[in-house]
This record gives structure tokens, sequence and C-alpha cells, in this order.
């Protein structure tokens, strides 16, 4: 999930419908009959308990991730492509994922999505599409996708592989939802709506800063907690950022102070605080 493999064109657009419909009606061969059913907690509780981030939230925290979940998944189409199958697994470990990033914000952020697609491994997009420079781009291999007003496109493999504990530092699910709250205002430019909670010009600061020593970083080879990819763009590095603010909350806070804090007043939530609780409460 390193480098330009992960998902290059976060500025890509829909195209027009009947180009979408043609792109993707072959491979849609399944589709849920009832979005709308509930799944016991028990259910929610079998996907999610292997991902540290679930052990880390209160039982109130729990209910309430459930609660948003269900919401989110109801309002979205899920579809499996290229063969793939999905279950209910599937769809609750996707919904569950994003849920929690919107555990201070509330569901309705994320409820302008309307499909997700998910693909067995890295999908190869077989359209030409315009990214943000203007160059064509075909048949690259990605990860994951966000659109503008459009699906969300997850590669199967790597959605499952964020929820195991071994691997905090990637989650395509937070990566690619981080994207649609920056789209909420049609813009894939590294600042969601921030609806006072962060002035624009503190984002500004904070965020620009913290880009700038990643790209230099970067250039040297330096390992960050911040995946070298974010220093593709602004856009790249909200998406690298929230996921190191939930998947390496304590690491964030100490080596980025003002960006964890920055994050933590747009998304209201103290990941860092949960796992310290968590970590003191495995030593008593
Ligand atoms: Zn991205």
């Amino acid at each position: 999930m390193q480098g330009a493999a992960r998902d290059p064109l976060v500025d890509w657009r829909p195209l027009a419908q009947s180009q979408r419909m043609s792109w993707w009606k072959p491979w849609t061969w399944w589709r849920r009959a009832d979005a709308a059913r509930s799944v016991p907690f028990a259910r929610w509780e079998a996907v999610c308990r292997r991902a540290p981030w679930w052990r880390e939230l209160s039982s109130a925290e729990r209910a309430r991730l459930v609660a948003y979940a269900t919401e989110l998944r109801a309002a979205w189409t899920f579809t499996g492509c290229g063969g793939l199958a999905l279950d209910e697994a599937n769809e609750l470990a996707i919904a569950a994922q994003a849920a929690l990033l919107v555990l201070g914000l509330g569901p309705r952020a994320l409820l302008h999505v309307s499909e997700v697609l998910v693909y067995p491994s890295a999908v190869v997009n077989p359209l030409p599409r315009a990214t943000g420079g203007g160059v064509i781009s075909e048949g690259l291999a990605v990860l994951g996708e966000a659109w503008h007003r459009g699906p969300v496109v997850l590669a199967w493999d790597a959605v499952a592989l964020a929820l195991d504990a071994s691997e905090d530092r990637h989650n395509l699910v937070w990566h690619e939802f981080a994207h649609q709250l920056d789209l909420r205002d049609g813009a894939a430019d590294g600042r969601p709506p921030l609806e006072q909670r962060v002035s624009q010009q503190r984002w500004y600061e904070v965020l620009k800063a913290a880009y700038d020593a990643l790209v230099a970083a970067d250039a040297r080879g330096r390992v960050t907690v911040l995946d070298g990819y974010g220093a593709t763009n602004p856009a790249e590095f909200f998406a690298v950022a929230t996921e190191a603010f939930f998947g390496r909350p304590l690491e964030l806070e100490r080596t980025r102070p003002e960006l964890y804090r920055t994050l933590a007043d747009y998304y209201l939530q103290d990941p860092a605080a949960r796992e310290r609780a968590r970590e003191t409460a495995m030593r008593l």
C-alpha cells in the first residue's frame, strides 16, 4: 500500500452518467435487496473485535459506532465487482471503519456517498481519466478511489488488512472516506468543511507546515508517522494524516502535536486519549 500505486487520482471527477453506467454495469451482479435491515450487535463485534481501535472504545462508543454504521450501510449501495461476492461481513467491515471516522461528526458527514464498489484486489480501472494536472491516465492499478458525488472504490484485500491488529499504518477505508469528507464542498484540496470548529487560518497554517515538513522528509527518504504518499498533494496529505490520527494517534500526537490537536478539533475525537486509557488499564 505504499507509494504511487495507492490512489493517485483523488481529484478525479465523475464521468457522464452514461459512461459511468457502461463502466460498472456489466460487472454488477449482486445488490443488497434490503438495505435497511439491521444486524445484531454481536455480528458487528465479531467483525470489529480484532481491530485495536474497537478495543479502545467504551461500550457506549461502540453502541454509537454501530448505530452510525447501520445508518451508513443502509444509505450506501454496496456492489461487489470483478467477481467478488460481497457478504454481510464485507459490508459491516467497511461501514464500521467508516463510522469510526465520523464518531464525532455524525453519520450525516458521509451520507452524500452513494455507492461503495468493492473489488477483490487492487483495481485496474479500464477508463481513461483526467488527473489533476490534466494528464490522462489509463489502466492504473489502484487500491481505492473517491469520486465527488460518486462511488467510493475499494480493494477488499486492503480493507481486510486494515482491520488486522498488525497493520496500523494504513487504513484504506479511512483514507478513501477522508477524501469523501474533503470532497463535501466539491474541492479535493485537503480542507473539508470546517464548520466553526477550526478556523480556516489555523487549518491552513498547521496543515501546510506539516505538509511541507513531510515533503522535505520524503525528499530525504526519511520515514515519519505520516506515510510519504501524503507528500503527493494536500488532498493526499489530509487522507494520510487521517490514517495516522486514527491508526497511530500517540505517535502523531508526540511528533506532530499541533497537527494532532487540529485534527482532534475537526474530528471531535481524541483517539490518543483512548489509546492511553487502554494502555493504563492494561498495566493495572
Ligand atoms: Zn488518496
